[in-house]
């Protein structure tokens, strides 16, 4: 053994990594790949940063690499270049005798973070209390907890996806009058106004008040109740950039994520989710305009891609990072595929048996959707 390649497997600490600059470890990172063959699948988010999705076996949004991952029972090690909640539903999802790993156990979602699983027992309580929760069914946005998603399973709800939120609604309330819908606000109000409920349907469910923030005649007159949560990226865009945007280029057209507000939602073109955004892109001819109001990673990549169209961030003055996901990095990435050249699993992922049942559950329901 090449001494260089001695002292590497000698440290193995994530300090020893995160002292090297990006991409200085590529060459480490590629050896390691190659070493461990298909045994590993690395899964990429489209928010990742290019230095970690450069090594991807496969990019696209949580749920589509969740199903990735299922699709290879060969690949002993999932290496989920994402946030927790993602590696969680793959955990949910896995085949036997595969692991998933999160390369920083950090990298979390400030909006799953903002429906806590105590918060929504609560919830759930108080509606009982007013004889309301019989008539709910509740639904989970997939950036939340395994924990909310067994909630929802086991109350008779799903999880829905960015994509299929407008059908995941329908078949709540084919089931129920209302819905709880958790935990970004946005998307299920964005969700719900597409599929016909009034504003005045609606109410927000603030889980630091006393019934959410509402009376009991509000909760009773509502169909939609959008847990008070929301993505920090998103929630970053405002109507005036739509306009701003608009006022420099009259054949720009505005493209969004439903995770904006109701009110940029309204003012854009297009609304619709990451991969919403990928196909509009990619079928678009040479010469259109694009203002896009999602991940700056994504933003980047797509003009990168699309040379022959113009794409701006829709606010060009802020840096719209997922700062969570950043950071997974490549130094992360050489940590854990290094170890597991030498059969240590580092950061696995492991839902507990009791929440994953439940959490299934709710996924399978999805699923079922199609
Ligand atoms: S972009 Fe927003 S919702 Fe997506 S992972 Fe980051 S914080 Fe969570």
């Amino acid at each position: 053994m090449a001494a260089s390649t001695a002292n590497v497997l000698a440290d193995c600490s994530l300090t020893s990594y995160l002292r090297h600059p990006d991409r200085a470890l590529d060459g480490r990172i590629a050896a390691a790949r190659r070493n461990l063959g298909r045994r590993v699948l690395i899964l990429g988010h489209h928010y990742q940063r290019d230095e970690v999705i450069h090594f991807a076996d496969y990019t696209g949004d949580s749920f589509r690499l969740a199903r990735r991952a299922m699709e290879h029972p060969e690949a002993e090690y999932i290496i989920f270049c994402g946030v927790h909640f993602m590696a969680e539903s793959a955990d949910v999802l896995r085949g036997p005798g595969q692991q998933v790993i999160l390369p920083d156990l950090n990298a979390g979602c400030s909006m799953a973070d903002m429906a806590e699983f105590t918060q929504v027992e609560d919830a759930w309580e108080q509606l009982e209390a007013l004889g309301l929760a019989a008539e709910i069914v509740p639904i989970t946005y997939i950036n939340s907890t395994a924990a909310i998603k067994a909630f929802c399973g086991e109350h008779g709800g799903l999880v829905c996806t960015s994509s299929n939120a407008q059908a995941a609604l329908r078949w709540a309330l084919a089931r129920k009058p209302r819905v709880l819908f958790l935990p970004d606000q946005h998307l299920g109000r964005n969700t719900g106004h597409q599929i016909g409920i009034g504003l005045e349907e609606m109410a927000v469910w603030n889980p630091r008040q006393e019934l959410g923030g509402n009376d009991a005649s509000r909760l009773r007159g509502s169909r939609l109740l959008l847990w008070k949560g929301h993505c920090s990226v998103h929630q970053r865009f405002l109507p005036q950039h739509v306009d701003q945007c608009r006022a420099e280029d009259p054949t720009v057209r505005v493209i969004v994520h439903p995770e904006c507000s109701f009110e940029v939602a309204q003012k854009a073109d297009q609304t619709g989710s990451t991969d919403f955004i990928i196909r509009a892109i990619e079928s678009a001819p040479a010469g259109a305009s694009w203002a896009v109001g999602t991940e700056l990673h994504l933003v980047h990549r797509l003009a990168q891609q699309h040379p022959e169209q113009k794409i701006i961030p829709l606010d060009r003055n802020a840096c719209p990072v997922c700062t969570t996901m950043f950071r997974i990095s490549p130094q992360h990435l050489c940590w854990v595929l290094e170890n597991l050249a030498q059969g240590e699993v580092v950061n696995p992922i492991r839902v507990p048996e009791g929440v994953k049942r439940g959490a299934r559950l709710a996924l399978d329901r999805m699923l079922a959707l199609a």
